[in-house]
């Protein structure tokens, strides 16, 4: 292996969030405005770039690539590159390759992604009641997630649910996604709303402090602290009555940077070293430029450039972190 990547603060970059696209289905509040500029599709890396840039990363030690967006599974022939990069998992240093979506293109997906050697998915569902998603999405269906957690759990592919904890939105139904999700097998993860873009509100009016979510729980049932971290910024809990599992990621009231293991590429080939920086990368000139060299040493800037924390404030009227949303960094 090439020599791994390693931040300035000694950190070891072991995983890749890969945006395919900035494009999406839903128009969830919190992740983008109800009409968002998407970016012309001649900007976009093809999928045979994107595996190029995947391979340079597995080369250089990622041992996990997440395909994320937008709605990954909205990318045309999206397929082939989670063929792709599924044929690599162990015949490369590659151990695993996840995917996050909204699920609801999941009943034409979830065979083939299961086939092509993905085991684990994460559906972000934030709520279970019909008017309130379709409140919280501006207009998509629940059934279509509901139908494609089906399907994905019929190809046998292993779900956790991820759910962004709403102060107006979905706080008073949380324990009931919990039992929801664990009746049904998922894990399911909270995550406090990040202010990342101009989504047309205050962050202050949509910001829930996972803190009191647990406090609620704990009121409900029995939690008992995991020490499984799973790689990731998430704490978990195993609810003793349900048997489930419940994680929290408090990036707001808990910073987890110290342990950061990851970098997020976007679909049109900017590195981001940090979710909530704006210093980035360009590895798509450095491949379409310099070849397999130039990326090489893009890494190791990257590496140089990756900054040691985000500064997210969700005080009111405070400026988001930073101007992309979620969609375009890839979540
Ligand atoms: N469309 C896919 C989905 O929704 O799962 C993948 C992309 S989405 C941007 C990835 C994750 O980011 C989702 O779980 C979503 O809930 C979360 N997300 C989006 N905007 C967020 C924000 N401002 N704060 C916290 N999480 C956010
Ligand atoms: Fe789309 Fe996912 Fe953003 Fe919702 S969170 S708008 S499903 S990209």
């Amino acid at each position: 292996m090439a020599t791994p990547l390693i931040d300035a603060f000694g950190r070891s970059i072991t995983y890749l969030r890969l945006s395919v696209t900035d494009r999406c289905d839903l128009r969830c509040v919190y992740c983008m405005k109800a009409r968002p500029e998407f970016l012309p599709k001649s900007e976009l890396l093809t999928l045979e770039e994107l595996t190029h840039v995947a391979d340079a990363f597995i080369r250089r030690g990622v041992s996990k690539i997440r395909i994320t967006g937008g709605e990954p599974l909205v990318r045309r022939d999206i397929l082939t590159l989670i063929e792709n990069l599924g044929a690599r998992i162990g015949s490369t240093g590659l151990e695993e390759v996840c995917l996050t979506t909204n699920a609801t293109q999941l009943p034409r997906f979830a065979k083939q992604i299961a086939a092509a050697g993905i085991k684990r998915i994460n559906v972000s569902l934030d709520t279970l009641d019909p008017d309130r998603f379709d409140r919280l999405t501006r207009g998509g269906r629940l059934s279509d997630t509901l139908d494609g957690i089906e399907a994905a759990a019929a190809a046998g592919l292993k779900i956790k649910i991820n759910t962004v904890a709403l102060k107006s939105g979905n706080a008073d139904e949380l324990d009931h996604l919990v039992s929801w999700s664990h009746r049904h097998g998922h894990d399911i993860t909270f995550i406090e709303v990040m202010p990342v873009g101009d989504v047309g509100f205050d962050r202050a009016d949509q910001f829930l402090p996972l803190s009191a979510v647990r406090e609620r729980f704990e009121q409900i049932w029995t939690l008992n602290d995991l020490p499984d971290r799973t790689g990731g910024p998430a704490r978990y809990v195993r609810v003793e009555e349900t048997g489930g599992r419940v994680g929290f990621i408090t990036p707001l009231t808990e910073n987890f940077c110290a342990g950061c293991n990851r970098v997020r590429l976007t679909c049109t080939g900017q590195l981001y070293m940090c979710l909530g920086q704006s210093g980035r990368v360009d590895l798509r000139t450095a491949l379409r430029e310099g070849g397999p060299e130039a990326l090489d040493q893009a890494l190791d800037e990257a590496m140089r450039a990756k900054p040691e924390a985000h500064d997210f404030d969700v005080s009111p009227g405070a400026a988001p972190a930073v101007p992309r949303t979620m969609a375009h960094t890839g979540g």
